[in-house]
């Protein structure tokens, strides 16, 4: 069987592109999935990084980084990451 590649470049840096504190749910911080941290500035980047829960201290940088930083605006970065990881944005 041939392995599943991701179509991007690997990357293992952050970019700041702000969908990994957007897209997924984070129940240590009340975050609904699709739903920008409160945390999370107009720059993307984090406003309580010294603090900010272990959770986020424990997210790492992968091939997703990749897909999703390049591209243009957040809102289509957390669609992409949804896709990705085949969750469903609910309304409400
Ligand atoms: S998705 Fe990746 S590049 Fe974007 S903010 Fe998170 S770690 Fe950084
Ligand atoms: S607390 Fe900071 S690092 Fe964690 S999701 Fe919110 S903005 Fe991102």
């Amino acid at each position: 069987m041939n392995p599943v590649y991701p179509s991007s470049f690997w990357r293992q840096e952050c970019t700041l592109c702000g969908a990994c504190c957007a897209a997924p749910d984070i129940s240590a911080l009340q975050k609904p999935l699709g739903v920008p941290c409160k945390h999370l500035n107009a720059g993307c980047a984090c406003t309580i990084y010294p603090s900010r829960p272990q959770v986020c201290r424990n997210y790492t940088p992968d091939w997703v980084c990749g897909e999703v930083a390049p591209l243009p605006t957040l809102e289509a970065r957390i669609q992409r990451y949804l896709g990705i990881y085949g969750l469903e944005q609910t309304d409400g």
